[in-house]
């Protein structure tokens, strides 16, 4: 069973890589591919190039036994969609159990992904706990949801996809925003993110000019 994890990761940090850790060793995972989007739809342009981006998850990844980088979609080009990535893995690796990873931040919009109904025929849905956002009760599911949670991690790996398993993490209260945005102004973002991707930003200037919004508002 393959986890997945797709993001912007502008910049990667301990928010992506340790629930996904988490998620790895509590479900037995084969292990972690993690997939940057190249061109990630429905938000601004990420901050930092593609080439950073990747570099950086590449940094991480190396001090995380079990993970791999996957960089299908610089490859593709275009709109960095999950459908064609879910059917590219799944034309490489046959019928193996594919778990898509996602905070409860994301599993909350899903509905608004390119071609969200497909998603549930491609991969499982393993969703983990974000700080503030707290797990969908049952009830409020919508119906193709609520048939598919399922409560059994092992039943996951009887079927190679279509299940939705809510998986606990210890909370990582950071973001990627957070730590653009400290970075900005010349804070410490110790803690937040493998140190190897911290000298990068700093050896490469990234974020350093970044004005947000917040800033630009006061
Ligand atoms: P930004 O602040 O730029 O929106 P982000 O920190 O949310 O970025 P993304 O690259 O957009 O990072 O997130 C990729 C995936 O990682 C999403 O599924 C998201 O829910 C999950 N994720 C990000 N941060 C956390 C966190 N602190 N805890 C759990 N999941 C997280």
């Amino acid at each position: 069973m393959l986890g997945i994890l797709g993001g912007t990761f502008d910049p990667i940090h301990y928010g992506h890589l340790r629930p996904a850790q988490e998620v790895l060793r509590a479900l037995a995972l084969s292990e972690i591919r993690l997939i940057p989007a190249a061109n990630p739809p429905h938000r601004p342009p990420p901050v930092a190039g593609a080439e950073h981006r990747l570099k950086m998850v590449e940094l991480a990844a190396a001090e995380f036994p079990g993970f791999r980088v996957d960089d299908r979609e610089f490859r593709r080009g275009g709109p960095s969609y999950t459908v064609p990535t879910l059917e590219s893995l799944r034309a490489e690796l046959g019928e193996v159990p594919l778990c898509l990873l996602m905070g409860t931040d994301a599993f909350a919009g899903i509905e608004t992904w390119h071609e969200w109904r497909r998603l549930p025929e491609l991969a499982h849905f393993v969703v983990m706990t974000r700080p503030g956002w707290p797990f969908p009760e049952t009830p409020v599911l919508p119906e193709w949801a609520r048939r598919r949670v399922s409560r059994d991690a092992a039943g996951l790996a009887r079927s190679p996809a279509g299940g939705i398993y809510f998986q606990p993490v210890t909370p990582q209260d950071v973001s990627a925003t957070g730590i653009r945005r400290r970075i900005a102004r010349g804070e410490s973002v110790e803690g937040f993110l493998p140190s190897a991707v911290r000298d990068y930003i700093r050896a490469h200037g990234i974020y350093s000019t970044e004005v947000t919004d917040a800033q630009k508002k006061r």
